[in-house]
């Protein structure tokens, strides 16, 4: 088993011993029997420190990234929240992207700067900033990179951002929720962290919410693990189930979502109406190069600046008919939305702002030309 699409279907999830079911039961308690007082039948006594089910999906979710381990949490927050708390202390510095998911953000600034955490956002994009914000830093320094960013799609060099921020003694974390595994694998591109919304393109049919942390460091494994237990932020067992049903077809679900995209970008990229098309697989996008050098697809997400301004971008949002108008993304259904007063509404007036003529596309799996023609006909009206 070495190949990702294989992994995906098997790492984790061996057919269970007492029944011989194919796929990992669903272990729906909260405590198990002991055979005298310490005397534990499977390791397990409560399903807050662990869970069979849960423990699937996260051997699967290390095998995935090549991580050491692998914590799954009941938000892509409560992920994040639990690996900050394990890792930062007073007087540490976070240094993140100045377009990052805004719920990073919120979770970095109002949660943790209160601590005595101090955070600096800088344009990722630009190696010579990031060198900069992370000079002089504190012995616990956080690099928090995402990309591709939300939504303007942004690329930042992974592998230069790792050297950069390891010359500075700094963790690196990636938060790979665009990409997911499937594209990208920024464990090997030399980050120390990968942290996910799973709710995203690896749970992929918008029936969960969830998050995971993968390591690469046992010792800081090990703190995040007790974070989990101590803070209790777990999957719920269902819902981990239902994360490792979605992860079984990741592969080609992105396949699908990136070769969709692409042909959405093109076909945007052709209408007057626009105004510009933020995607990394068109030729003419800043992060191009990189995007290819370190993604093996540009992914499922785009957006589009319309000519028109913010009338038009909102009237495009509201006028699609099979790209349904929601938050969220990375399901097999395609959605849009008009982030400066949905996903982003939080962040308007600072410097995580989205310009007004945008709108955000998570383009689904649907066939490719119901979706270019709901788009040419929304942007005709
Ligand atoms: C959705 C999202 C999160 C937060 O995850 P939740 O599961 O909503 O808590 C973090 N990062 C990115 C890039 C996201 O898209």
């Amino acid at each position: 088993m070495t190949e990702f699409s294989t992994r995906a279907i098997h790492s984790g999830q061996e057919p269970d011993g007492a029944t011989g079911a194919v796929i990992p039961p669903l272990h729906l308690t909260s405590t198990y029997v002991q055979d005298g007082i310490g005397g534990l039948r499977g390791g397990y006594e409560y399903s807050r420190s662990g869970n069979p089910t849960r423990d699937a999906l996260q051997t699967l979710l290390a095998d995935l990234d090549g991580g050491v381990a692998a914590f799954s949490f009941s938000s892509g927050l409560a992920g994040e929240d639990a690996l900050l708390r394990a890792y930062l202390e007073p007087g540490a510095r976070i240094v993140m992207g100045n377009d990052v998911y805004g719920g990073t953000h919120r979770l970095a600034n109002r949660l943790h700067v209160p601590w005595g955490v101090e955070l600096v956002t800088v344009e990722m994009s630009e190696p010579d900033r990031v060198r900069a914000a992370l000079a002089d830093s504190p012995a616990k320094t956080v690099l928090w990179v995402e990309t591709p960013t939300n939504p303007l799609m942004k690329i930042a060099d992974i592998e230069t951002l790792a050297a950069i921020g390891h010359e500075a003694g700094a963790l690196v974390v990636v938060d790979n929720t665009f990409a997911s595994p499937a594209l990208q694998q920024p464990l090997s591109l030399g980050a120390d962290v990968v942290v996910y919304s799973t709710t995203k393109y690896l749970g992929g049919h918008s029936d969960v919410v969830g998050g995971a942390v993968v390591l690469r460091d046992q010792e800081l494994a090990d703190q995040v693990q007790f974070v989990q237990f101590g803070g209790g932020a777990i999957s719920s067992p269902f819902d981990a189930w239902l994360t490792i049903r979605g992860i079984k077809t990741l592969s080609v679900r992105m396949e699908r979502h990136s070769s969709n995209a692409q042909a959405i970008a093109e076909a945007l990229l052709a209408h007057p109406a626009v105004e510009h098309v933020h995607y990394p697989g068109l030729p003419e996008h800043p992060g191009h190069a990189i995007a290819a050098k370190q993604m093996s697809g540009f992914g499922g997400m785009l957006s589009v600046a319309l000519a028109g301004g913010p009338e038009a971008a909102k009237r495009f949002a509201e006028s699609t008919e099979l790209f349904a108008l929601a938050e969220s993304l990375g399901g097999v259904e395609s959605l849009i939305g008009y982030p400066s007063e949905m996903t982003h509404a939080s962040v308007k007036g600072t410097e995580l702002a989205v310009p007004e003529n945008v709108v955000r596309l998570s383009v689904g799996i649907e066939d490719v030309r119901d979706l270019v023609a709901d788009v040419q006909q929304a942007l005709d009206r």
